[in-house]
């Protein structure tokens, strides 16, 4: 790490410049922002990138997202503090980092097992204990804790998989993004008892694809590649 680098004042630009100024106004989703040390969860030659407005590589070919993703996407699942939510796509560990600072307790999937142990190194060492990494496909969800009060998917799906949709609480709610290789629609979906749910379009984005057994297969990907 760079020592010269004055990281809390990025950070403090980050969160002023593309978070609030965008419009997100949750005070604590803000403080969570401005608290995670995000330049901490990308490859060491990244690092004086963390805060710039654009989602970066974090090897495996997997990316960690634009700040202000994570903060909308963050913001959308309205947490109050003593929620279970389930992340689909650990990724670097960041986004569910940001979690742990706002809900009670955090699963989060992630089918890499490299990314996965290097996820677990860094949130070990900021002592975050609420946040829990499991190895495994995500596209089945996570049964073992079900139901979760919110669930965040952070890589793109064809179709919101059941399970994950069956995995959530009443009044609970789930945020993915949807639809083909070349960008998606963030989709925030809310439970409202039994199998009836409400559903509404809130951004277009471009995430990596869901893999697993009810995600895109390799080919599907390649073969969608001009939709
Ligand atoms: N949330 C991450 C972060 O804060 O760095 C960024 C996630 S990255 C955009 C998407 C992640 O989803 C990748 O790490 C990828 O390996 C993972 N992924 C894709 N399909 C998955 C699946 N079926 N189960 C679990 N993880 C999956």
């Amino acid at each position: 790490m760079d020592k010269y680098v004055d990281y809390p004042t990025l950070r403090e630009r980050m969160v002023r410049d593309q978070i609030l100024r965008r419009g997100i106004i949750d005070k604590r989703v803000l403080a969570a922002m401005q608290e995670v040390p995000r330049h901490l969860f990308v490859p060491e030659n990244m690092q004086k990138m963390a805060y710039e407005d654009c989602p970066l590589l974090i090897g495996d070919g997997q990316t960690i997202s634009q700040p202000y993703i994570v903060a909308l996407m963050t913001e959308l699942l309205c947490l109050k503090g003593d929620e279970k939510v389930l992340e689909i796509g650990t990724g670097s560990g960041y986004q569910a980092a940001v979690l742990g600072a706002l809900a009670g307790e955090v699963h989060s999937v992630e089918r890499l097992e490299g990314l996965a142990n290097a996820a677990r190194r860094i949130l070990k060492k900021l002592s975050i204990t609420n946040v829990h990494v499991h190895l495994g496909d995500g596209s089945l969800g996570w049964r073992a804790d079900a139901p979760y009060n919110g669930i965040l998917v952070t890589a793109a799906a064809h179709k919101v998989p059941q399970p994950v949709l069956n995995q959530l609480a009443d009044e609970g709610r789930l945020v993915i993004p949807v639809g083909g290789r070349m960008s998606q629609d963030l989709q925030l979906w809310q439970r409202k008892g039994g199998d009836q749910f409400i559903q509404k379009n809130v951004l277009p984005v471009a995430f990596v694809p869901l893999r697993g057994e009810l995600g895109w297969s390799l080919k599907e990907w390649e073969d969608a590649s001009f939709w």
